[in-house]
């Protein structure tokens, strides 16, 4: 069984005995700085002059400096950048401004996973990376709840890495959730496991194939929009509640037969040899190398995937229904106009 970590187990008063730095403003980064300061920490938020982030992080109260003078005043500073630019980022604005001893903290362990950072041996390096998204940890948070954190410590220089690791998490509100005892390696490598091959690549090619094997068939959009997207939330939420099998007790008879004798024809064992291909990816590198290096030429691959997906019919079928369901938070322009803050 894994060793799991809940506010009992953590002292709040470590962290808010730190200065602390968030550096970054998007979705973790946002997240990250509000629960802080509503936990007592004295937090400051650093950001590149000229960033479009200052404003939304100055109209909260937050103190807003550049990275470096953000890091010169920091006891912990926590890497919330996009990981592509936190290399750049701890190379020409953290580690220079770093006060000795001063420890740091990711919500991820890529750049520490692939030697892209590579931390003075004296500086505490630690991980605290919620399984969920950073508008999620806010809105756990505000509500008196919490989102799920891994915890990790690759270099305990002070002795004292695991208490503080455990005190952040707790000022997120990840130890209400609750905390897992990890590595960057393992917290690295599933991380971009589950969200290739399940969470976001895997369910994203599956609902576009069920979209177009409808529509190809002659079958109005929006009915195969709201069967093969919309209902998928439904039977997302049974499986949270009680898993797989919540979800075949829930539905009726006739879908969970279905499920049993189409799911494994649909999701079929290449499928599963794909995902091992995919995983060995990861864990060699190869997809690190690709997304940086695509990253560093001023990612034009990426680029073009982005605006191939924007183009798939169901985006503009699902725009249009979205705007007569009252139901559904209309957040469209949210995710047109770039950064996720
Ligand atoms: P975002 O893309 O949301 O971060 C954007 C923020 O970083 C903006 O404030 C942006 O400022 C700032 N930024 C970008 N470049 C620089 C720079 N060169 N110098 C200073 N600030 C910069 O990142 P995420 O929150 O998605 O990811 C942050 C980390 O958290 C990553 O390690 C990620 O893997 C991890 N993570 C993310 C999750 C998520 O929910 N998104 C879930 C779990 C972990 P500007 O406004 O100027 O662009
Ligand atoms: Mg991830
Ligand atoms: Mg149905």
């Amino acid at each position: 069984m894994a060793e799991m970590f809940y506010d009992d187990d953590a002292d709040l008063s470590i962290i808010q005995g730190r200065k602390v730095a968030v550096i970054g403003y998007g979705s973790q980064g946002h997240a990250h700085a509000l629960n802080l300061r509503d936990s007592g920490v004295d937090v400051r938020v650093g950001l590149a002059e000229g960033s479009k982030s200052i404003a939304k992080a100055e109209a909260e109260g937050l103190t807003v400096r550049t990275v470096g003078d953000a890091v010169k005043e920091a006891d912990l500073v926590v890497i919330l950048t996009p990981d592509q630019v936190q290399r750049s980022v701890y190379a020409n604005d953290i580690q220079p401004n770093l006060k000795d001893g001063a420890a740091l903290l990711f919500g991820h362990g890529f750049n520490i996973r692939f030697g892209y950072i590579k931390p003075e041996a004296n500086a505490d390096v630690l991980m605290v990376a919620p399984k969920g998204p950073g508008h999620i940890v806010r809105r756990e948070f505000a509500d008196g709840r919490g989102v799920p954190v891994l915890l990790a410590v690759e270099q305990d220089a002070s002795g004292a890495a695991w208490d503080l690791a455990k005190s952040y998490a707790k000022a997120i509100g990840g130890l209400r959730a609750g905390g897992i005892r990890t590595t960057f390696t393992e917290e690295t490598e599933t991380d971009l496991f589950g969200e290739q091959a399940v969470l976001c690549g895997g369910a994203s090619q599956l609902v576009m194939y069920g979209f177009e094997t409808l529509v190809e068939a002659g079958y109005q959009p929006e009915v195969a929009y709201f069967e093969c997207l919309h209902e998928l939330k439904l039977i997302v939420d049974l499986m949270i509640e009680g898993g797989i099998a919540k979800q075949r007790w829930s539905v009726s008879d006739t879908a969970e037969y279905g499920d049993y004798v189409s799911g494994p024809r649909v999701i079929d064992p290449s499928v599963k040899e794909n995902m091992k291909a995919v995983l060995g990816d990861i864990q060699n590198g190869a997809f690190a190398k690709r997304f940086i290096d695509d990253q560093d030429a001023g990612a034009p691959e990426f680029k073009a995937l982005r605006e191939k997906g924007a183009q798939h019919p169901i985006e503009a079928t699902g725009r249009e229904l979205r705007k007569l369901m009252a139901w559904v938070k209309q957040t469209d322009s949210d995710y047109t106009e770039g950064s996720a803050a």
